[in-house]
């Protein structure tokens, strides 16, 4: 591998940062393209913490990182590169860019995919952040069949949460409302009241676990409410480490921050594509594959019209 200096031989065609859903669905698109792809993945997918990944057809209930174990190994048969390592830098060099990885090696590429996912914001309450994904959930649709009839407790964390208390009360009707400080409008308020679901006007100061298990909140007032799981719709932030010099648009909303890009995944930087959590964070796996696959797509076609040109200026001066 040369210096920053000079070009580094070889340049793969994409390199994807990310090997989550949508990264290796990337790449098994693109390694079936012929194109050579690498992928560049530090491990640790979203829902990591969970035990199963559900709502998947063709995979319901398997292990999140045993589908990625699945996915690593169909793109490698196509010929993809994955690489267990962490990109520490990514710039633009030449008409392409350079990737640095946290083992000192450097990779060119000429398009790059930036599917790093996105992470969970948690307030500032002790033990949440451990239960993450067993009995702190944020997503009915990942956990509500399994917490279904469960006496669970809405944390509210922001201006969406009462929805959130309103779709938990789909799979239990055993939900309660805590406002952990924040106000909700009155229209809000009735709806929850309609549907029998209290609100507890006050903060949350820690868990109470017993044998490994949740077993209640307790409040500011020092009461305690007895619920068997805490529904924690968290605010998310792009996963950036490492990519801050290619200068990516990013979008903050109370949902919280995410990389820019049109519907291509085409970012604010020509030749940068995103796709996944890193752009959609509410998005399922399956759907976080599927943009993955797209945006793939697009990289593949971006490339082939690029040659295309080159060869047709090529043949031209020659002609000339
Ligand atoms: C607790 C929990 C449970 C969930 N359960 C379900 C479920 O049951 N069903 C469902 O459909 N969805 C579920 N989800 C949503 C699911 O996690 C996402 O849809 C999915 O992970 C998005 O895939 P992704 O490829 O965009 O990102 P990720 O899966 O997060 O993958 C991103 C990858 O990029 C890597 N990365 C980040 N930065 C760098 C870097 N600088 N260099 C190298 N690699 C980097 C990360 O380590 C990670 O491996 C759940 C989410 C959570 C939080």
């Amino acid at each position: 591998m040369t210096s920053t200096n000079s070009t580094p031989t070889p340049v793969r065609d994409v390199v994807i940062v990310g090997g989550g859903a949508a990264g290796l669905s990337a790449a098994l698109t693109l390694a079936r393209a012929r194109r050579a792809v690498t992928v560049i993945d530090a491990g640790h997918p979203r829902n990591a913490p969970a035990a199963a990944a559900h709502g998947l057809l063709g995979n319901e209930g398997i292990s999140p990182l045993a589908l990625l174990e699945r996915g690593r190994t169909e793109a490698q048969s196509y010929g993809a590169e994955v690489l267990h390592a962490r990109v520490t830098s990514a710039t633009a060099h030449g008409t392409g860019f350079l990737v640095t990885l946290d083992d000192g090696q450097e990779l060119a590429a000429r398009q790059l995919l930036v599917a790093t996912g996105a992470r969970d914001l948690f307030p500032d309450i002790p033990g949440l952040r451990e239960r993450w994904g067993r009995d702190v959930v944020h997503c009915p649709y990942c956990h509500g069949w399994e917490i279904r009839d469960q006496h669970i407790a809405l944390l509210a964390t922001g201006p969406m949460s009462a929805h959130q208390a309103l779709l938990f009360h789909q799979w239990s009707t055993r939900v309660r409302f805590i406002t952990n400080g924040l106000d909700f409008g009155a229209e809000e308020l009735a709806k929850l009241a309609a549907l029998n679901i209290p609100v507890v006007d006050e903060q949350v100061t820690g868990l109470e676990i017993a044998d490994d298990k949740l077993t209640g909140v307790r409040l500011a007032d020092g009461r305690s409410v007895p619920v068997d799981v805490v529904a924690l719709p968290t605010q998310v932030e792009a996963n950036l480490e490492g990519l801050t010099g290619l200068h990516l648009d990013t979008a903050t909303s109370p949902v919280g921050t995410v990389v820019q890009a049109d519907a291509s995944g085409q970012t604010s930087v020509p030749g940068v594509w995103a796709a996944g959590n890193v752009v959609s964070p509410a998005h399922q796996i399956s759907e976080a594959a599927a943009n993955g696959a797209r945006v793939a797509m697009t990289i593949n076609t971006t490339l082939v019209f690029a040659d295309a040109e080159t060869a047709l200026t090529t043949a031209t001066s020659k002609e000339a």
